[in-house]
């Protein structure tokens, strides 16, 4: 099959015939993904990518203008079911900001130039992606971000500082959230640009975590450069391109992307070499487990579903899943094997010799802060589902250059 974008026909696939299709290709690519490729894992995924996107695989509800498939959610659902009952590392980790989320969000308010440009290199994991929203100042009061840009001929000049970025150092693309009118209201004097990370304007600052992984990064901009028309939206239009960016990152972290929870099946090995598979509080917290697992991939069937959903079940899954490992394996599972520290590639150090589990429980922190904390998600499914009151906003209608801020 051609890989140029457009050429997947979408045929009249039903899931049996896609997932054999799917069976087989997993089949064909598995030693790009093993270790003994002698790739670095980042080459192993990029290579995985490429294969998957060349044989129509890696875009499968994208429309086929776009290089896809143009098939629905089932099909996907299918694939991931799929790759997961093989072990495959479907999340392609150090990718999956760009195709959980900025691709997406490219692919749906781009311009014909953006989509031509990113979409298939993105796909194809040829560029990697990071995303730069959070600030010192703006975490879940995103809108008050003070990130500047401002126009210099054809180009837009960027000055300010994000955090958390996760896997700044490996990217060669940034979607950005800046300030280009300060005059107007927060909300409305956003614009979300696409910054190109390797410039002399970009410095990458690694932050070292808990688990010894440098995981996320400052950035600093300081003069940095984007093309003019690299603005995805329209300008000033930026808040609604974040909301739709975030909606794909709430779901493509529920659907299962970005960091994993514990699996219940080693947690259920580990009840077992621990001989507490009769503890009737141990069964009831492995019946927990395996009922959150069986739970999200449902709630990923369900289309049209607010992704706020699936992103708390997942929130709750990884840290109920690192309670329990933490238990079964004390005290063994304070013990700290191999040495990550500045490392950006966790590796596995998930204990898949049953033997370390402080990497998994000291990481699960992270899953209730990522993609927006679980206060926040409840407080959007409060306003925008449940019909509850709004929270107070005294800033509303404030140009923001008059809100009092601390930087
Ligand atoms: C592993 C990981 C990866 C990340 N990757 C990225 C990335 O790639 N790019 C990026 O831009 N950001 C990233 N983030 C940042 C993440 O989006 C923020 O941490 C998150 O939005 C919270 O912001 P904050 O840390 O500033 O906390 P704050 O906003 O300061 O919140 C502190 C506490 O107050 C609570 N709180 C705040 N406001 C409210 C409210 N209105 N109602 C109730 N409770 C509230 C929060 O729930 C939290 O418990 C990442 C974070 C983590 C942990």
């Amino acid at each position: 099959m051609s890989d140029e974008p457009g050429n997947h026909p979408v045929d009249g696939h039903d899931l049996e015939a896609f997932r054999t299709e799917v069976r087989k290709f997993l089949d064909q690519v598995r030693e790009l993904t093993s270790h003994a490729s002698g790739r670095s894992p980042l080459e192993q995924r990029r290579a995985y990518l490429a294969a998957r996107f060349d044989a129509g695989l890696g875009a499968i509800d994208y429309p086929v203008a776009d290089g896809g498939r143009g098939l629905d959610r089932r099909y996907v659902e299918a694939f991931r079911t799929e790759a997961a009952s093989r072990d495959f590392d479907l999340h392609a980790s150090g990718f999956g900001i760009g195709i959980g989320m900025c691709l997406p969000t490219i692919r749906d308010h781009g311009s014909d130039d953006l989509r031509r440009r990113f979409l298939r290199s993105g796909l194809r994991g040829d560029e990697v992606w990071c995303q730069l929203y959070s600030e010192p100042g703006a975490g879940s009061d995103l809108a008050g971000l003070t990130t500047r840009a401002v126009r210099d001929g054809d180009e837009w000049v960027v000055t300010g500082q994000k955090v958390w970025t996760t896997g700044a150092t490996d990217a060669d693309f940034g979607i950005l959230l800046a300030r280009t009118d300060w005059d107007v209201p927060k909300h409305a004097g956003i614009s979300m640009l696409v910054l190109p990370m390797r410039q002399p304007g970009v410095e990458v600052r690694p932050l070292n975590q808990m688990t010894g992984v440098a995981h996320f990064n400052e950035v600093f901009m300081d003069g940095a450069r984007v093309p003019y028309d690299w603005v995805i939206g329209e300008e000033g239009n930026g808040w609604r391109m974040a909301v739709a960016l975030l909606a794909h990152e709430r779901s493509s972290i529920g659907a299962g992307g970005g960091r994993q929870p514990i699996p219940t099946e080693r947690i259920i090995a580990l009840a077992r070499s621990a001989g507490m598979t009769a503890d009737p509080l141990v069964r009831q917290d492995l019946a927990r487990l395996t009922t959150g697992t069986r739970i999200i991939q449902w709630l990923n069937l369900r289309q049209g579903i607010h992704p706020s959903i699936p992103k708390l079940w997942r929130s709750r899954q990884g840290c109920h899943a690192a309670q329990v490992a933490s238990g079964l394996a004390f005290p063994g599972g304070a013990a700290w094997l191999g040495d990550p520290i500045g490392t950006t590639e966790p590796g596995d150090f998930l204990g898949a010799d049953g033997s370390h589990w402080a990497y998994g429980i000291c990481d699960s922190t992270a899953h209730s802060l990522g993609g927006g904390t679980d206060e926040v998600q409840k407080n959007t499914l409060g306003e925008r589902i449940l019909g509850l009151p709004r929270e107070p906003t005294p800033d509303r209608g404030l140009p923001f250059s008059q809100v009092p801020r601390n930087n």
